[in-house]
């Protein structure tokens, strides 16, 4: 077994424990590997033990590889800050967007979303650690946000994504992880996904709901940011 193979046969372990810990249905739980500064055989290696979704945040890096791997049947998610000039590019290339967190990027992508594509999966990114962290909506303007992406026509509104604020105490991640989910079944619009938990909150994300975990680190090391 490759090095990765272990490492996804290792996380789904965590997944599954989690999951059981919680009385969750695993196959209620996605693994997002977030391939970020990867190179396209490291995806490819991910593919052959069996992952189909791939998270990305740097768009040119993430073009770069989809075509390197245009053989493959994978599912792009583009889960970075997205800046306006992007967002055609975004629209085009992936199938999910984790990271919106403003009406005028969700209009865009709407507009610019090609006819021949189904609706661009979109999570909102909301900022529940206040002041700490920088990306994503503030609770307060969240209904107002996910009331206007449900207007548009090429988007299809799935649910709530967020980076809490790193910290070791699972009380505390999980708190985190809580407020989205109260914050996505306080909108009341059916929303079937939490894009939530990372390499080493997972289990305390799976505890409070995760329909997607965005793992990097613990499926393919550490990332060298010097080589990017
Ligand atoms: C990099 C990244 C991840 C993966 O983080 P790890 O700690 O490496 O698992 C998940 N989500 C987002 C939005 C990221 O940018």
């Amino acid at each position: 077994m490759s090095t990765i193979a272990e490492n996804i046969a290792k996380v789904g372990v965590r997944i599954r424990e989690a999951a059981q810990a919680s009385r969750r249905d695993c196959a209620s739980i996605g693994l997002l590997a977030v391939s970020k500064t990867k190179p396209a055989a490291a995806v490819r290696e991910a593919f052959a033990a069996g992952i189909q979704d791939f998270g990305e945040n740097y768009l040119q890096e993430s073009l770069d590889k989809q075509i390197e791997l245009s053989d493959l049947p994978l599912t792009w998610h583009f889960i970075g800050p997205i800046q306006s000039n992007k967002t055609k590019a975004i629209a085009e290339h992936f199938a999910w967007v984790h990271s919106v967190d403003r009406l005028k990027i969700a209009e865009r992508l709407s507009a610019q979303r090609p006819a021949h594509l189904p609706a661009l999966n979109i999570c909102l990114q909301v900022n529940v650690s206040g002041e700490a962290s920088k990306s994503g909506c503030s609770p307060n303007e969240l209904a107002a946000l996910a009331q206007a992406v449900t207007q548009l026509p090429n988007l299809r509104l799935r649910g709530l994504m967020t980076i809490p604020e790193p910290t070791d105490d699972p009380g505390e991640q999980r708190a985190a992880f809580a407020r989205l989910r109260d914050l996505q079944q306080g909108l009341n619009l059916g929303l079937d996904t939490l894009s939530m938990g990372m390499s080493h909150d997972l289990a305390a994300a799976i505890a409070e709901g995760a329909t997607w975990v965005r793992i990097g680190t613990a499926l393919f090391g550490a990332r060298d940011y010097s080589k990017n």
